[in-house]
């Protein structure tokens, strides 16, 4: 399960709106058999419009929405790469997410104090890029002097655990050059397969897809307009390339949920589910849907995962009994109703069985089959 961290200055409204999502309906779903949840962890429903129609279509007892983890990260402050402010124990916790939400503040309010000063979005983008960058740049130093140092000792290492050593050698020392010129390592978008299998497994800060949360007063996210936009774009287009922006408040939120308790719904002014959907694009997941009448369900993989890989998610044993699976396209039932006709949807050659080789897209409905 992969898991997504907020990010950004103190006082931009990291908890105010990491509350907002917990109090949603989205938020820490009360039926998801999970063990306790840390304070500092929320898990929030991924909204899916197909899972709600296909729970109709086939009638199902339940609906099991997928979720996605959030964690509050304490504040950053300049200079948490050399240990001020919360430092390193910030920088671990980021190191453990796969995505990070930065949230800038881009709200006007005299009774807020900006731990800077004023109020300046690019700014604060820039403060927090340059921690990740320099915290980056001094465990890539770490990395390379100890590959040397093993790389001059090869004693009985084998071939290939010589030939990735070398690898992630030449990986991080093309991720520093990166870095220094100020730019993420995720913002090249050519590197070698080899080269990122290589930095995989240094886990680095800057190598984390974002998404950009620009906290605005009510207003201006009602309007999707702030004096600030058009600068932060720019930043991005520059130094995060590909990050969506979102302008949202956090306060809005807020009043969003003590207004609407009651409902069983999300509301739909809300930017909570488009903030989600954005993480789960920008981590390369998708979904794809088992159903049936006791239960209709959403599951997660990546982006280019084959059919017994998809398997396992369900049950790690799947993956290797896996047979076969029945295939149904979201859109060929989609405008169904209850009770269809499988037989004809079979007939008409909707029903595919695939095999190993499949890959999974987003929106699939799949039947598998395994070996007992
Ligand atoms: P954090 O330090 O980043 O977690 O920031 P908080 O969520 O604690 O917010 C800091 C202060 O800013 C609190 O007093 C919030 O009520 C306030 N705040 C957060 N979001 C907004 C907003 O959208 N508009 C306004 N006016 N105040 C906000």
């Amino acid at each position: 399960n992969l898991t997504s961290g907020i990010v950004g200055l103190a006082n931009v409204g990291k908890s105010t709106f990491f509350q907002a999502i917990t109090k949603s309906k989205l938020g820490n779903p009360a039926n998801y058999p999970f063990a306790t949840i840390q304070p500092e962890e929320a898990r929030v429903l991924v909204p899916s419009t197909e899972l709600d129609r296909l729970a109709e279509l086939y009638a199902s007892k339940k609906k099991i929405p997928a979720i996605l983890k959030i964690f509050d990260i304490a504040g950053l402050v300049r200079g948490a790469s050399d240990n001020k402010g919360l430092g390193n124990a910030f920088l671990n916790d980021i190191r453990s997410v796969d995505g990070i939400f930065q949230i800038v503040r881009a709200f006007k309010d005299s009774d807020i104090t900006h731990i800077e000063g004023n109020v300046d979005p690019v700014r604060d983008l820039t403060i927090v890029q340059d921690e990740l960058i320099l915290k980056d740049m001094e465990f890539i130093e770490n990395s390379i002097e100890k590959l040397e140092v093993q790389l001059k000792h090869k004693g009985n290492k084998l071939m290939h655990e010589i030939t990735f050593m070398e690898q992630q050698l030449e990986a991080l020392t093309a991720a520093y050059d990166l870095l220094m010129e100020g730019q993420k390592v995720i913002n090249k978008s050519d590197w070698k397969d080899d080269h990122i299998d290589a930095l995989n497994v240094h886990n680095l800060l800057t190598a984390k897809p974002s998404v950009i949360l620009v906290n605005v007063n009510e207003e201006d996210f009602l309007s999707q307009s702030n004096e600030f936009l058009k600068d932060i774009q720019k930043w991005v287009d520059e130094f995060s390339p590909g990050s969506p922006v979102i302008l949202f408040s956090a306060d809005f939120e807020t009043k969003l949920n003590e207004e609407h308790k009651s409902d069983q719904k999300y509301n739909s002014t809300s930017a909570l589910p488009g903030i989600i959907q954005e993480m789960r694009r920008v981590l390369n997941l998708i979904s794809f849907y088992t159903c049936g009448d006791i239960e209709a369900r959403q599951w997660t993989i990546r982006q280019n995962t084959t059919c017994p890989k998809a398997a396992g998610v369900i049950h790690t044993d799947f993956e290797n009994t896996f047979i076969n699976a029945e295939l149904i396209k979201y859109d060929d039932v989609k405008e169904l109703e209850h009770p269809f006709d499988e037989k004809s949807l079979k007939s008409k050659g909707k029903v595919q069985r695939v095999g190993k080789h499949y890959i999974v897209e987003d929106g699939d409905i799949l039947h598998f089959k395994a070996a007992a």
